[in-house]
């Protein structure tokens, strides 16, 4: 079942799908392009974060698709969207925002990302949170999967290097010393992952506006983004 029938009413305002690989720079854009329209932004990584980052905590065999589908099924995960601005991200009640950048969650959410009872439990979460529009999500099947009826759809590329460059940037910001080399071997090892899966896999759809950001600033994606947007151009 891959329709889902958002539009209750034809008020609603549009959605954003960003689709993409690891670093190329989806959720700074997304969060940027939101607050410009005055959008909700929704993170559907940190959905998937959260949930390893549950599961890493309480010991969960990442192999046991049973344990990890019922951990989603019992798990209360919430994205305190604000318009445009950074969220907040609480499971069960425990802020786990920064808690779920770490390299360790990032290596094992892919295991965890791949199984189908987990995604059927995040998606709904995303399509609730989307009901009215007026939304800008980002994610790996946001525009193939989880919103397929999306006004507009992104699919933002960047080289591995410049990727894993962007990647340790950030990573440094947050106190973490990482090898480049190594860190853009995880992350073609984690898009390997991410596309390979047999549910919600990273995929770009024909329909999908494709931006490769490689040489590219970040206000310059944004203003690409909006014009298109704004224009109405699909
Ligand atoms: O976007 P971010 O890098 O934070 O996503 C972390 C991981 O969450 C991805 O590598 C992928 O395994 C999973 N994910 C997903 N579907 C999404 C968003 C993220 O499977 N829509």
């Amino acid at each position: 079942m891959n329709k889902y029938k958002r539009r209750l009413n034809s008020n609603c305002l549009p959605v954003i799908a960003i689709d993409g690989p690891a670093g190329a720079g989806k959720s700074t854009v997304a969060r940027l392009v939101a607050e410009r329209l005055n959008y909700i932004y929704i993170d559907t990584g940190a959905l998937y974060r959260a949930l390893t980052y549950k599961a890493l905590q309480k010991g969960i065999d990442l192999r046991d698709e049973k344990a990890l589908s019922d951990l989603a099924a019992n798990t209360n995960i919430r994205l305190l969207a604000e318009n445009g601005a950074a969220q907040r991200v609480l499971c069960d009640d425990e802020d786990v925002t920064y808690l779920i950048r770490t390299p360790e969650v990032s290596r094992y959410v892919p295991f965890v990302a791949r199984v189908p009872g987990v995604r059927a439990n995040l998606v709904r979460i995303q399509r609730e949170m989307s009901l009215n529009g007026g939304v800008v999500l980002d994610g790996r099947d946001i525009g193939s999967y989880v919103m397929p009826d999306a006004e507009f759809k992104f699919f933002l590329t960047a080289s591995n290097r410049e990727r894993a460059l962007r990647r340790q940037k950030e990573l440094a910001a947050k106190g973490f010393q990482t090898d480049l080399i190594e860190l853009e071997k995880e992350m073609i090892e984690r898009d390997l992952l991410d596309s390979q899966r047999e549910v919600g896999p990273l995929v770009q759809v024909p329909d999908a506006v494709v931006i490769d950001t490689t040489t590219m600033t970040i206000e310059e994606v944004v203003y690409k983004m909006l014009e298109i947007i704004n224009g109405g151009e699909k």
